[in-house]
């Protein structure tokens, strides 16, 4: 099977299983868990922040992100895409008890001006807007990476109405490697920043939140009210370590085979490519076939091709480390041969 459905299905690696087996642990709900942190200290040196905190998952660090940073009743605003509006199943609304307010950008990114009309002024009427939230990249844009100037001048403005800003960094590094900046430079645009280990990056599970001392002081106890108090979880840290010094590195090659997927797909009648494929992530309109998303991913899925339904009439392919140039190359054809059997 060529698994192209997300690259959260990447497996961990030898290096990883190594790590893991000879793991030193220790209670982290003491904080005596050394390789735990380990990574707390390279997540926070990495992201340019005083302190970070391991979390059972990317929606985790989120929330606990809003928990930390926001009030009952208060009003938190993000892109009508975002996986924090979208995807979370509405725990902004039902742990936080914030109302969330959305606001359509392109490309995953919302202008200033539209920001600016968004922040509510000091009125008795009005909810009080006490967090912004970023996504970079943006997954339902297709994996676009934000320009680090556009995240400058959010967090900007932001800061002059004192208002906080959390980065959705789920896939950051592959904006970093994208945009040929550091993670650190796009996370100095934000207050928290949120990134997934268990993606590209390929760690079995788990994500980190960075931010000020006071603020992880804050997301530590609300994660433990979660019950996201673990115990001897330096196992599940220790992957996580090679994760983010040594799997970020290689991301370049899962944008490159991306575009390799998206040229191919581009030359295909009767399929076309929705998204700017910055990174790893090809959105392909499959709306001219005339039939149902779910009998093409059938026929793919026979072919050993796995994607997923993306809406209606869009179907979404991710790279990943265990896909390979020739797997690319593979999916190109087996495409074209399911066409061709189609059509004559
Ligand atoms: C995957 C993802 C998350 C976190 O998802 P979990 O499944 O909870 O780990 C958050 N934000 C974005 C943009 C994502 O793509």
């Amino acid at each position: 099977m060529i698994d192209l459905r997300s690259d959260t299905v990447t497996k961990p690696t030898q290096e990883m299983r190594l790590a893991m087996f000879e793991a030193e642990v220790g209670d982290d709900v003491y904080g005596e868990d050394p390789t735990v942190n380990k990574l707390e200290e390279i997540a926070a040196h990495v992201l340019g922040k005083e302190a970070a905190l391991f979390v059972t998952s990317g929606t985790q660090g989120n929330q606990l992100a809003v928990l930390a940073q926001t009030s009952p009743g208060d009003e938190i605003i993000m892109e009508r895409d975002s996986h924090l509006f979208y995807y979370e199943g509405g725990a902004a609304s039902a742990l936080a008890g914030v109302q969330m307010r959305t606001i359509k950008g392109i490309g995953g990114a919302f202008s200033l001006d539209s920001l600016k009309r968004a922040i509510r002024s000091d009125d008795i009427h009005f909810p009080d807007t006490s967090l912004i939230c970023l996504e970079n990249t943006h997954n339902r844009a297709g994996g676009r990476a934000i320009p680090y100037q556009q995240m400058r001048s959010v967090y900007e403005t932001a800061s002059s109405f004192e208002v906080k800003v959390h980065l959705d960094g789920a896939r950051l590094f592959n904006a970093a490697a994208a945009l040929g900046c550091s993670a650190e430079d796009l996370a100095s645009c934000s207050d928290t920043v949120s990134l997934c280990l268990s993606k590209g990056l390929g760690a079995p599970a788990g994500s980190v939140l960075a931010g000020s001392a006071e603020t992880i002081k804050k997301a530590r106890k609300w994660r433990k009210r979660l019950g996201g108090g673990m115990r001897q979880t330096g196992i599940l840290a220790a992957p996580g370590i090679i994760a983010i010094t040594k799997m970020a590195e290689r991301l370049t090659e899962d944008h490159i085979h991306a575009k390799m997927l998206a040229e191919g797909i581009r030359e295909i009648h009767g399929l076309s490519v929705v998204n700017e494929v910055d990174t790893n992530i090809v959105l392909v309109d499959v709306s001219a076939l005339n039939q149902t998303n779910g009998h093409i991913l059938e026929a793919l899925k026979k072919e050993g091709i796995l994607a997923v339904a993306f809406g209606e009439d869009v179907i979404r392919f991710t790279t990943h480390y265990d896909v390979s140039e020739s797997d690319i190359q593979q999916t190109l054809q087996k495409i074209n041969n399911i066409l061709k059997i189609q059509r004559a």
